[in-house]
């Protein structure tokens, strides 16, 4: 008979897998995370990690009263997989922007976003995957701290724009 307290280590693997976060990709909420059996638990009697998953309660009970289904939490699950190794929490974040603002732009224009240029190696890994184009932007510099600091331009790219959908869609991610 296998208890239902989920080992330590065990935790510690899927909070990491999750970043500490609800593996929901439109809620990623940080409070009140819960241990979820992908298969009911009556059923598997098991912890396995490849069955769990990090959850917040909202969607804890989402799934509970099957708003989400259990296909579509197999999908965060891999693509948790694919994006956690990946990408950092600030190119997440930058992601997860470009995202939000994508409905205010028309489906034909990719969003732009300005950063400071000392920040460009923190979104490398994006550049490098084809997801964003960085480019030195030919405006006037911006004071930060005292200094004078050319903006650079980042630009999502149509295969950022198509990762995004289909990341925070819920779609499968090809890795
Ligand atoms: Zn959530």
């Amino acid at each position: 008979m296998v208890s239902r307290h989920v080992p330590e280590l065990l935790k510690r693997q899927l909070m990491t897998e999750a970043g500490y976060r609800c593996a929901v990709p439109t809620c990623r909420g940080a409070a009140a995370l819960e241990f979820e059996h992908i298969e009911e638990w009556c059923k598997v009697k098991e912890h396995r990690f490849e069955d769990m998953i990090v959850l917040c309660a909202t969607c804890h009970a989402r799934v509970t009263r099957k708003e989400i289904s259990k296909g579509s939490i197999r999908t965060y699950k891999q693509n948790l997989a694919i994006i956690s190794g990946r990408y950092s929490l600030y190119e997440m974040r930058a992601l997860e922007l470009f995202h939000s603002h994508l409905s205010q732009f028309a489906s034909d224009s990719l969003p732009l976003l300005q950063l400071p240029r000392t920040d460009y190696l923190h979104v490398k890994g994006l550049e490098q995957d084809g997801l964003v184009k960085i480019t030195q932007s030919s405006g006037s510099s911006v004071r930060i701290n005292g200094l004078a600091v050319e903006p650079w331009l980042m630009q999502l790219t149509p295969n950022g724009k198509e990762f995004i959908t289909s990341y925070f869609g819920g779609k499968e991610l090809r890795s």
